[in-house]
């Protein structure tokens, strides 16, 4: 059997016989009953839909030659000679199909016009013309038949078949306006699962309704690519349609993995998503062909949350839904299928494609969950600060933010500063870029009024540091030991720690001696009191230091973009 035996040997002959196209088939059928056939008919839709096919059996009605016997429901009869060899499309001088995808040219528009100028082959026929692909006739094509259609010669009728209608609407609208159009849609997984199941009981094959079911889900809609994927799969498997021939023969991507991929998102596994990516290329799968797969399995489970109850799902995915339908809300999905929608395209169209797919994956393992700035900052240095998606450190994975905090000192008291890196006889070596000296001893008077020298010093290191430290102020100084009090409480503080040395730096070269460093969590004297500074989402004030955060370091913001963090300070 060839490649497309099956396809070609079950396309309807009749226009009852057109899936999922009842309205094409009423019109089409009447206009021929009662004798009113347009000059020109226009159909669109869908690649596989049936547009060809409806141009055919119209053709075959309309010179069938038991037209006028038995009852006129305008169906042809689709055996005798004449529909016969209308329907395999061989040689008709009556039915001409022209292929617009390679006859575009202006001598075919010319070609075309002197030959619509013939009259059928008998004073009871009709000639029809199937121009398939319409859209890509040039505008001299159109101009041609426009002049054809305002002076339409009797029994002369043209169908145009096409996928972009909007395209015929711009270049041709005045030949538009003359033609009357049909729209076919979609057909819908369970009528491509009825006609499979139809077309193996006539052959006598067996086939597994999660099978059929698949090839419905792949066919997305068209018939013709159902019935030549199951052509193809019956070849495959030695006469049987099974799930796993399906698989097999089109290199599909395996129920489980989606299921894997939903229960990894469900239980937010961020760092499973690089090995399971890496799987997915190792197995061939079209990366492409998977998102759209998971496209289609998440609108399921909506459906599936929401009450409703999802047609054309394989058995073995419908129990993945009904596993994960409990572990993720309707807000998930909802973000899930938004953040899908975005990346669709630059996944298509870009070269590098993994990428795509890994972020797509990294931002619904991350859903709802917030990072601390300083664990992305720290995230970030730690990858060399290149901006673009953060791939081996990607913060949040390893030590989620809320576990991360260690247990908090006394509540708003004074916390005692790690003594393992004690002020000790640091280097006197005054750093390059000339900070500011103090003039006589050590004071903190001194200190404080010089703050925001220092602090410049500091922020041409580590702006951020920079940032952070301008909501705090040195509030003692005691046996070469200076007190920062700091806005933040204790996430500033464990920030600050990792960057003592910098201060320690900065304070030695501004008091020209060592100097030790302590960081305290103070409610006052703080330029920027804040009275709950920990998690304020709608804070105006927060948002401008996150947009400060941000603005100054280029990899955070790129971190942050590609990701779609949700920045905790
Ligand atoms: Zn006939």
């Amino acid at each position: 059997m060839s490649h497309t035996a099956l396809a070609r040997k079950y396309r309807p002959r009749r226009f009852a016989d057109l899936i999922g196209q009842m309205h094409v088939a009423t019109g089409l059928a009447g206009a021929v009953a009662k004798n009113r056939v347009a000059h020109g008919y226009l159909l669109t839709g869908p690649r596989g839909t049936g547009k060809t096919t409806a141009a055919r059996i119209l053709a075959m009605a309309l010179n069938c030659e038991r037209r006028d016997r038995g009852a006129s429901d305008g169906e042809p009869c689709g055996e005798c000679e004449s529909c016969r060899r209308v329907w395999a499309g061989s040689a008709n001088l009556d039915v001409v199909e022209i292929d617009a995808a390679s006859n575009r040219g202006v001598d075919d528009a010319r070609e075309l016009r002197q030959r619509a100028m013939y009259a059928a082959s008998g004073p009871d026929r009709y000639k029809v013309y199937i121009i398939d692909e319409a859209h890509m006739l040039t505008r001299e094509a159109w101009n041609a038949l426009l002049k054809i259609l305002e002076e339409p010669p009797s029994r002369v009728v043209f169908v145009f078949a096409t996928t972009d209608p909007q395209k015929i609407a711009n270049t041709a609208s005045a030949v538009l306006s003359r033609l009357q159009r049909f729209d076919f849609r979609n057909i819908g997984p369970k009528a491509i699962v009825d006609r499979l199941r139809e077309v193996a009981a006539a052959e006598e094959l067996t086939a597994e309704d999660d099978a059929l079911a698949l090839i419905a889900r792949i066919a997305r809609g068209g018939m013709r690519d159902a019935l030549s994927m199951f052509d193809q799969i019956v070849v495959f498997g030695d006469g049987a349609v099974t799930t796993s021939g399906v698989h097999e023969a089109l290199g599909l991507i395996d129920d489980d993995m989606y299921g894997e991929l939903l229960t990894m998102v469900a239980e937010r596994r961020t760092t499973d998503v690089f090995g399971y990516v890496a799987r997915l290329v190792e197995q061939g799968a079209d990366l492409t062909e998977f998102v759209g797969g998971t496209g289609e399995i998440l609108r399921a489970l909506m459906l599936k949350i929401l009450g409703g109850n999802p047609e054309g799902l394989t058995e073995s995915l419908k129990g993945v839904i009904d596993r994960v339908a409990a572990e993720l809300s309707q807000g998930d999905l909802l973000r899930m299928l938004k953040l899908l929608q975005e990346s669709e395209t630059s996944i298509r169209r870009s070269p590098n494609t993994r990428l795509h797919v890994e972020t797509l994956l990294l931002q619904w393992t991350m859903l709802d969950r917030t990072v601390e700035i300083a664990q992305v900052l720290e995230a970030v240095r730690a990858g060399g600060a290149s901006p673009g998606p953060p791939v081996s450190p990607a913060p949040p994975t390893q030590s989620p933010p809320r576990t991360a905090r260690r247990s908090p000192g006394p509540s708003g008291g004074q916390r005692e500063p790690s003594r393992t890196a004690p002020p000790g006889p640091e280097p006197q070596a005054a750093p390059a870029d000339d900070p500011p000296r103090a003039a006589g001893p050590p004071t903190l008077e001194g200190l404080q009024a010089a703050w925001r020298t220092v602090l410049e010093g500091i922020g041409r290191k580590n702006p951020i540091l920079r940032e952070t430290l301008s909501q705090a102020r040195p509030s003692a100084l005691a046996d070469g030991v200076v007190s920062i009090e700091v806005a933040g409480g204790e996430l500033q503080i464990e920030g600050l720690m990792r960057n003592k040395s910098v201060v320690q730096d900065a304070l030695a070269g501004y008091f020209g001696t060592a100097t030790g460093v302590e960081f305290t969590a103070g409610a006052e004297h703080l330029p920027a009191p804040k009275p709950e500074p920990r998690r304020q989402t709608q804070d105006a004030d927060r948002e401008d230091r996150l947009r400060a955060y941000r603005g100054q370091d280029p990899a955070l913001d790129a971190v942050v973009d590609a990701l779609d963090l949700e920045l905790l300070e």
